[in-house]
């Protein structure tokens, strides 16, 4: 496959994960957290599809479209080692969606991440919340929920807190 058409593939996987993540969050009521602003591609689109939602976003650094930037209040600026855990003791219990999307090259980095995140998580997720991340994170309290149709096993992960 071209590594055009590898792209498009990895990009509509992604767009259809979140799609699918704000529909299984429907009927409950909580807000969202983006880690991992980027370029802000992620943080635009979910905005766009759950504009009633109130989403925090989580980075180390500003490097997204100027568009694409939230507003100081809803920007967590920092290392997500320390950002996280803040964010968690603020919204405990009012989390419905969290999107990780913090994948580096550093596989083993990767896995700290990983971990980290799913150890901090919990208290701030409500019942019937859903994790969508890029990466494998096991978060205590939750099954795992089958991806959208055509999306490649191990290309995003569904984690579901009950
Ligand atoms: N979702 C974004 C989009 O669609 O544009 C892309 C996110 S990009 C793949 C990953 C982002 O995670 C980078 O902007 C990077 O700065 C951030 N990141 C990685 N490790 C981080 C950490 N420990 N703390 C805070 N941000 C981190």
């Amino acid at each position: 496959m071209s590594r055009l058409n590898s792209v498009i593939r990895r990009l509509q996987a992604q767009r259809d994960c979140l799609n699918a993540a704000a529909e299984m969050i429907k009927g409950h009521d909580g807000i969202v957290l983006e880690v991992g602003l980027g370029n802000g591609r992620t943080f635009d689109h979910l905005r766009e599809i759950m504009p009633d939602r109130e989403i925090f976003v989580f980075d180390r650094q500003i490097a997204a479209h100027p568009k694409c930037i939230p507003d100081d209040d809803h920007l967590f600026l920092g290392d997500i080692f320390e950002t996280l855990p803040m964010a968690v003791e603020r919204f405990k219990g009012k989390v419905a969606l969290v999107h990780s999307d913090v994948g580096t090259g550093d596989e083993a980095l990767n896995a700290k991440i990983a971990s980290f995140i799913g150890q901090t998580l919990p208290p701030a997720l409500i019942n019937g919340a859903i994790v969508a991340s890029d990466q494998k994170i096991d978060v205590p309290g939750t099954i795992t929920e089958p991806l959208p149709e055509g999306v490649p096993q191990d290309r995003y992960f569904f984690r579901r807190y009950q």
